[in-house]
């Protein structure tokens, strides 16, 4: 047995583990703070009320022989296909066949496994700072990898790669800097692989923060993605699904991967629990949309106070207002993880630092829209008072 050789090629993502090492040792010299976290990547909001009575029926139909289910359908039940179609692409103009859009797990799954589809030899393209998931998927299948810089002066839009490129992974709105994409700077992304033979895998998980009305939530709705974009959706942030597990992946035919996918996914996944397609239809529901809405809207509006304190208070501060992060520029020069500690030591927050999602996060720390509203009130004081 030889094992994978690139595995021990990956970096080594101690970012998380890291800050809780920091956050031990503050605790244990100092048992008795009480920490006020706001960087976190997870969704805090209950989910309304619909989606679990749907997760509990579609549970109790599974105790009865009239009604009990096995597999499905590896790539989803049709009826949440069709409502996926219905309620996120007709109203944006986009069509598509069901086949052309796959249940999943959720985003982080398949945006590891689509690497499957492309040779070793591809080069890669992915934005730094990233999310770690894209970077990790290719080391492991032993690509090649170019790191485009998002930097702050082009607020952290990323310019088209110098040379050629087989695969582009694009997240937008971004995490972690939760900036976007203009149609017009899309288009010159759909245009570049078009021209290139390039294929483009969007992350879309964070569509649903998007406010601006001139900011696309779908890649399809340039027009030719069709035939270079795969695109990523998941309901996580979206529902607040990143227990209960589910999104899905739309691969066109257009992209001449449709076939592929299907084959890969037949052998390699066996579909989505039904209990979780049953909760994710029910977010398309009049209630279930409602309730995401209220969620949607608290987020956002910690968001937008997070946003305009740190502005008013002086700080160099980009996203949160097409996304749940806040990339909030470290004062007096400190790096990342000095700004980190001074917030842990002076003001008992735990933020993210930025270095921790690649070398163009330096100097930056990320906070998050999920945290308690009654905290970020009260980090948002102490920046002001001991910063
Ligand atoms: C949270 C997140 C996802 C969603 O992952 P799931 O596996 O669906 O929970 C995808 N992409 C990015 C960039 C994320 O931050």
């Amino acid at each position: 047995m030889k094992i994978n050789t690139h595995y021990s090629e990956l970096p080594t993502h101690y970012l998380f583990h890291d800050i809780d090492l920091r956050v031990k040792d503050y605790l244990t010299a100092h048992p008795d703070s009480k920490l006020l976290r706001i960087g976190v990547g997870d969704v805090s909001r209950p989910l309304p009320r619909v989606i679990v009575d749907a997760m509990q029926s579609a549970a109790e139909e599974l105790a009865y022989s009239e009604t009990f289910r096995g597999y499905g359908p590896e790539n989803g039940y049709e009826w949440l296909q069709r409502c996926i179609i219905e309620h996120d692409f007709r109203p944006r103009g986009i069509d598509f066949h069901p086949d052309e859009i796959f249940i999943s797990e959720g985003a982080g799954s398949d945006l590891g496994n689509l690497s499957d589809l492309f040779d070793r030899s591809n080069k890669v393209a992915i934005l730094d700072p990233t999310y770690p998931a894209y970077v990790d998927a290719n080391i492991m299948a032993g690509r090649e990898i170019t790191l485009i810089p998002c930097l702050k002066e082009n607020e952290f839009v990323p310019d088209l790669p110098k040379e050629q490129v087989d695969i582009i992974y694009l997240c937008f709105p971004n995490n972690p800097t939760g900036a976007v994409l203009t149609r017009e700077q899309l288009r010159l992304w759909v245009e570049y692989a078009r021209n290139n033979h390039s294929v483009i895998i969007f992350d879309a998980a964070y569509e649903a923060y998007i406010s601006s009305p001139d900011i696309p939530h779908s890649i399809y709705e340039i027009v030719g993605a069709k035939e270079v974009a795969i695109e990523v959706h998941s309901f996580s942030k979206s529902a607040g699904f990143t227990s209960v597990r589910c999104g899905y992946t739309v691969v066109p035919y257009e992209t001449g991967l449709q076939a592929m996918w299907m084959r890969r996914q037949c052998t390699k996944y066996n579909g989505t629990s039904y209990i979780s397609q049953r909760a994710a239809l029910a977010t398309y529901s009049p209630e279930g949309k409602e309730g995401i809405a209220l969620n949607l809207n608290y987020y956002k509006e910690t968001a937008r106070m997070i946003h305009d304190e740190l502005k008013s208070m002086g700080y160099e501060v980009y996203g949160g207002e097409n996304a749940p992060y806040i990339w909030c520029h470290a004062p007096y020069g400190w790096d990342s993880w000095t700004f980190f500690d001074r917030l842990l030591h002076q003001c008992q927050i735990v933020s993210t630092p930025g270095a921790g999602f690649g070398q163009c996060g330096e100097g930056f720390v990320r906070f998050s829209a999920f945290s308690n509203r009654t905290d970020v009130i009260k980090s948002l004081q102490r920046i002001k008072e001991q910063i």
